[in-house]
């Protein structure tokens, strides 16, 4: 139904693999950024769900330069994968969090490769300002570029409770300059933030209206040594049930437009750190269990868009 492909969504993989009539895996990069909102810049303490790792996820680590992470990459997915073009994703921690100098340095060394096609920047909406985004604009130019924005969800009360250190209106304004600037955003969300299905539908609708160019969702969870894990073994929150998770997914799919790409929809893995839920550690099973319940319905991303 997407991509010529048998998914009911628009997956990002099989989107890029269409664009670039190629297979393209991104390359996940630490380039040593820190996190205004760990540094104590902003707040104390981080989201409650940061582990420290920036939600960094991979085996390499910032001792390796830039250039050394991308040749790595490269070498590796190209073996395992058969891959044969390559994005730049600058994943751990805020990805624009230095000088613009500093950042172009950082950026460019990132696209060192022939294969390199594209960039990809995780970042906080409010760690973003217009010299920062004239520069990944002009990146933009030559290289299919991302912004992906931590938004996790549009109400407030939650940002609160989560200790995001900022706002949906920031969000809104960082998105605005950034889609002038030519630049594709991606925006993070969260499923399970003790939020009602109504808010988290609003959340889906409102992202639809934006038409917001990627969608990123994970279903929250606790990873040692997070305030989040505390709380959780103190008994004073729980998590979606895995089938609870498969129906906001469904639910938040058919509202969004065809248009956006679906970047991610389960978790990374089993870490060893989790904590809870564990069954966010069967990736594979859980976007079985959502391809199977789409097609009990007969449904598909983008079927409930505009209602
Ligand atoms: S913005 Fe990212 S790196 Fe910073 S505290 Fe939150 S999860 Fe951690």
């Amino acid at each position: 139904m997407f991509n010529n492909t048998d998914k009911r969504y628009n997956q990002f993989s099989a989107f890029l693999k269409n664009k670039f009539n190629a297979k393209v895996y991104k390359i996940t990069l630490d380039a040593g950024f820190s996190c205004p909102n760990r540094d104590g810049t902003i707040s104390t303490g981080g989201c409650i769900f940061c582990d420290g790792s920036g939600s960094f996820s991979q085996a390499h680590s910032n001792k390796l330069s830039v250039e050394n992470q991308i040749l790595t990459g490269i070498d590796t997915l190209s073996k395992r994968f058969k891959a044969e073009k390559f994005m730049a994703y600058f994943q751990a921690y805020t990805n624009t969090y230095k000088p613009v100098d500093e950042l172009e340095r950082i950026y460019q060394s990132a696209l060192c490769h022939k294969d390199v096609v594209g960039i990809s920047i995780g970042t906080r909406p409010d760690c973003v300002d217009d010299e920062k985004l004239k520069l990944i604009g002009n990146i933009s130019k030559d290289y299919y570029t991302w912004i992906e924005y931590g938004l996790q969800t549009i109400h407030n009360k939650t940002l609160k409770k989560i200790n995001r250190g900022e706002d949906f209106e920031t969000f809104l304004r960082a998105y605005e300059k950034t889609k002038k600037e030519g630049i594709n955003v991606c925006a993070h969300v969260i499923l399970g933030l003790w939020e009602t299905h109504d808010e988290m539908m609003a959340t889906a609708q409102k992202l639809a209206e934006l038409k917001v160019d990627g969608v990123k969702i994970h279903m929250l969870c606790a990873l040692e040594n997070t305030k989040l894990a505390k709380m959780y073994e103190a008994g004073e929150v729980d998590f979606m049930s895995e089938e609870e998770y498969i129906q906001t997914v469904c639910d938040f799919l058919e509202y969004l437009p065809k248009e956006t790409t679906i970047h991610r929809l389960a978790g990374n893995g089993l870490k060893k750190e989790l904590i809870a839920p564990r069954w966010i550690g069967k990736k594979l099973d859980c976007l079985n269990k959502i391809d199977k319940e789409l097609l009990r319905r007969n449904s598909f991303q983008s079927a409930k868009f505009g209602l």
